[in-house]
């Protein structure tokens, strides 16, 4: 079968094993899949990942049980034991012995089949496309966000980074009617969030004044920090949302005298990004800046990570 693969570098195979299902996992024949910054930091060797790349997608159960078999379907990306001490405290995402789809210890969905377990399906209601369901996943991530910080109407909000998922998160904060301001570098994803109705700014005019509530990270690079740290006001929140391979290279001595909290936030919750997307309360159309078949992957890779695109989506099977 076809796949996108990393180990010492990137490489399209049409020749992969067929995968095999073990206890209470399913196959899912990969219809729609998309390219994530985390995935072009683990070709940076973040998480010493090798394998199958691919955590967002949407596909059709082919082999499983007869609940699942023939829904369509999201998947979430931790896959867990359910008998360690995180799993019992119903911290599962943080169980000790996960793997990650695509990310840690298990292929991923660049590739015409993945193996995963049937407890993390999500099936995926008829009004939401396979263009719009492969959002999911980052759109989880981004409604982490407001389950971990309560954001209200006045709550004054920034959100750091104007790439894939800071437009994600971006929206997310939006619908709870706080004032939100977005500041990034790239012209054309601020000019993006303008027709959006979403305030936003360059880095470059900004003025850095700690009045902010809650400032979100998600720049993905290593000065994103400092930058929140700026923005923060004393008493204030940062959430940071980007991974990146290598150390920060922030001082965190603001954080001490500004008594700032720091919050890391990850995965979150599918039902909401489902619900977001079957009441369009988040645009993700005008995101997609290309499908490309996953043949063309490698070229897909690097348009992704060029500026003028913000969302590259694999489209691997036909229905
Ligand atoms: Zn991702
Ligand atoms: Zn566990």
């Amino acid at each position: 079968v076809r796949a996108i693969t990393f180990s010492d570098r990137l490489a399209y195979t049409d020749s992969c094993p067929t995968p095999r299902a073990g206890d209470g996992e399913c196959v899912v024949a990969v219809l729609m899949a998309g390219i994530c910054s985390t995935d072009h930091q683990i070709t940076k060797g973040y998480m010493g990942f090798a394998g199958i790349l691919g955590h967002e997608m949407v596909g059709r159960v082919v082999e499983g049980s007869a609940d699942w078999i023939g829904k369509r379907v999201v998947c979430e990306i931790n896959c867990v034991c359910r008998a360690c001490d995180m799993c019992h405290a119903g911290l599962s995402t943080h169980c000790r012995k996960r793997t990650v789809l695509g990310i840690s210890g298990r292929d991923g969905c660049f590739a015409d089949f993945v193996i995963v377990p049937e407890s993390n399906l999500h099936a995926v209601p008829p009004v939401i496309e396979d263009e719009r369901a492969v959002f999911v996943e980052p759109l989880a991530a981004a409604f982490q966000v407001i389950r971990q910080v309560p954001i209200e109407s006045r709550t004054r909000a920034a959100v750091v980074g104007s790439g894939r998922l800071g437009l994600l998160v971006a929206q997310v904060l939006a619908d709870t009617g706080c004032a939100l301001e977005v500041i990034g570098r790239n012209p054309r994803t601020l000019e993006w969030c303008d027709k959006k109705g979403i305030q936003s700014r360059s880095v470059d005019d900004v003025l850095p004044k700690q009045d902010w509530d809650v400032v979100v990270e998600c720049s993905g690079s290593p000065e994103g920090l400092g930058m929140a740290e700026r923005l923060v006001r004393p008493r204030g929140t940062i959430v940071l949302k980007s991974t990146y391979a290598g150390p920060s290279n922030s001082d965190l001595s603001s954080v001490v005298v500004n008594e700032v909290s720091v919050l890391g936030s990850r995965c979150g919750p599918f039902a909401d990004a489902l619900n977001a997307l079957s009441r369009d309360a988040v645009d993700v159309s005008t995101m997609i800046s290309g499908i490309c078949s996953i043949e063309d992957g490698l070229d897909a890779f690097e348009a992704s990570a060029r500026r003028d695109t913000i969302k590259v989506l694999l489209k691997i099977g036909a229905e």
